[in-house]
């Protein structure tokens, strides 16, 4: 497998998606394999890419998701620096003023004469421009004046609709928070115990005008959020002529912006590059996942902007055996029998005994499922709070079938085998291992790696140029060293299965 190519090996994630093994996760509480589908994301932090700056949510949003102190090129994208120019600036008053001095001394006073004062003479002040690195943009290029603070003075290109679209914010935003009240309302009459916390994930920044409202308290946006008249928009047919000139004079392609100019500046989408402005950068974020059964998180980034790390990285590939496909023994015909090479990896601190099966072992699933519901009932949040959040996850996940897709048949393997255990100082041993009794599938061993060969036989009626796909659940052991109930501490050994397609090529002509 080369980089960029996608994988030929896929996992079925619990929730029916196939996915290569880097893009799955793997939930110690439940225990199963998540996908980015079937785990919920969260925000952990806002930060600007370029300055590094940690910006608190609330702040964000205040700012439009922008930094205040970077700006991106409106021709290229890149980052624009401010650059320092010094600028002559003639001091009219206090020459005046020294004229008047000098007027009355009556003395011809030359500039080298002690009696004249520094500011006298022609003296410079630096002035900033925003310059691109890149593709040589400056703010001079569309005549926005120079500024005398490097960061953060530039001002904002305010477009012709801004009024409009702020009343149509302020309109949305009081709808949003009646319907919120009657939903509320609604629920309250309905069951009266019940939904008494607001949810946690709101991001219309209307909580807390709820949660005034809950204890008792006067509302403070109440007043301002009153229903704001909006004049609806209204379409209408007449449109502005076409310049006289646009069928005479030749087109200068170098004056008219691009299409992604034009949707970097979507307020007023210029069409001649001398009304491109700098824009704003966007923050980024790091994001937290957490698994939607049992709200155990999967993913949580180290807070701040500068560090790469995770606190919690519950990656697929550190928990499940990883199938890598070597290759096809020989050229893929229809009803051929064939074998084709697979590699495992344990890359776990246990061994694992790993089994390939045809069909779904029943009991694992029944097992599977048992753990599932305990860890629900253990999860922390529930138990603290007695309640549940109505968050994001409150949404449960829908199972899909995973669509069987294989079309060869395999011989399974004689018995299940060993893998042993990840050591990394074992990666440096010379020696070879004394060769033991290995079941004869195992072509070669070495610490945690085994190349196994899988025999099958492609379906008699593919059609040449159709791709092959192997099927089978990998059944492996795996020891959980974190326990779902508290006065549990051993580590726990779970069978576990995943669905596993592997896509070995396409039947040659
Ligand atoms: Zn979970
Ligand atoms: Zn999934
Ligand atoms: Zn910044
Ligand atoms: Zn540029």
């Amino acid at each position: 497998m080369s980089f960029m190519q996608p994988s030929p090996v896929k996992y079925a994630c619990s929730c029916g998606i196939l996915n290569p093994i880097n893009k799955l996760f793997f939930c110690r509480h439940c225990p199963k394999l998540r996908c980015g589908f079937c785990v919920s994301h969260e925000i952990e932090s806002n930060f600007c890419s370029n300055c590094l700056e940690n910006i608190p949510s609330t702040e964000a949003r205040h700012k439009k998701n922008c930094c205040a102190n970077c700006f991106d090129c409106p021709c290229c994208h890149h980052t624009l620096s401010p650059r320092a120019t010094a600028v002559p600036v003639v001091r009219k008053s206090e020459e005046s003023k020294d004229k008047d001095k000098e007027g009355e001394s009556g003395a011809d006073s030359s500039p080298a004469t002690p009696s004249t004062k520094p500011s006298a003479l022609p003296t410079t002040k630096k002035m900033y421009y925003l310059s691109c690195l890149s593709c040589r943009w400056t703010t001079r290029d569309v005549g926005i004046p120079d500024q005398g603070v490097a960061t953060g003075t530039w001002p904002d290109n305010e477009s012709l609709y801004q009024a409009r679209f702020n009343t149509l914010m302020e309109y949305y935003q009081s709808l949003v928070l009646q319907e919120k009240q009657e939903k509320q309302e609604f629920q309250r009459r309905k069951a009266p115990k019940h939904n008494k916390y607001p949810s946690l994930t709101d991001r219309t920044g209307l909580t807390v005008s709820l949660i005034r409202r809950q204890i008792g308290w006067s509302d403070k946006n109440l007043s301002k959020t009153k229903p704001v008249n909006i004049t609806p928009a209204e379409a209408s047919a007449e449109v502005d002529d076409l310049p006289a000139d646009i069928f005479t004079q030749p087109i200068n392609l170098r004056s008219i912006t691009t299409i992604s100019q034009r949707h970097s500046q979507p307020a007023d989408q210029p069409e001649a590059v001398n009304k491109l402005y700098p824009q704003r950068r966007s923050l980024w974020i790091k994001r937290s996942l957490r698994c939607r059964q049992c709200e155990h998180n999967l993913i949580k980034p180290e807070y701040h902007p500068t560090s790469i790390k995770y606190r919690i990285q519950l990656f697929a590939s550190y928990h499940v055996p990883e199938v890598v496909m070597v290759r096809c023994e020989q050229p893929l015909q229809p009803g051929q029998a064939n074998a084709i090479l697979l590699k495992f990896t344990n890359p776990t601190m246990f061994d694992m005994t790993i089994s390939l099966l045809e069909t779904a072992p029943q009991e694992v699933l029944q097992q599977a499922c048992r753990i599932k519901e305990e860890a629900v009932t253990s999860s922390p949040l529930l138990k603290a709070t007695g309640v549940t959040l109505s968050r994001q996850n409150s949404t449960r996940e829908i199972k899909r079938e995973v669509l069987d897709v294989a079309n060869a048949k395999l011989v399974p393997l004689e018995s299940p085998f060993v893998l042993s255990q990840r050591d990394d100082s074992k990666e440096f041993d010379e020696d070879v291992q004394a060769p033991s009794e290995e079941p004869k599938f195992i072509v070669w061993r070495k610490a945690n790696k085994v190349l196994l060969r899988l025999q099958f036989t492609p379906d008699a009626e593919l059609k040449p140029g159709q791709l092959v796909t192997l099927g089978f659940y990998m059944q492996y052991t795996y020891v959980n060293t974190v326990s779902n109930t508290q006065d549990k501490k051993d580590p726990t050994t779970h069978a576990l299965h995943s669905r596993i397609f592997i896509e070995s090529g396409s039947i040659g002509n």
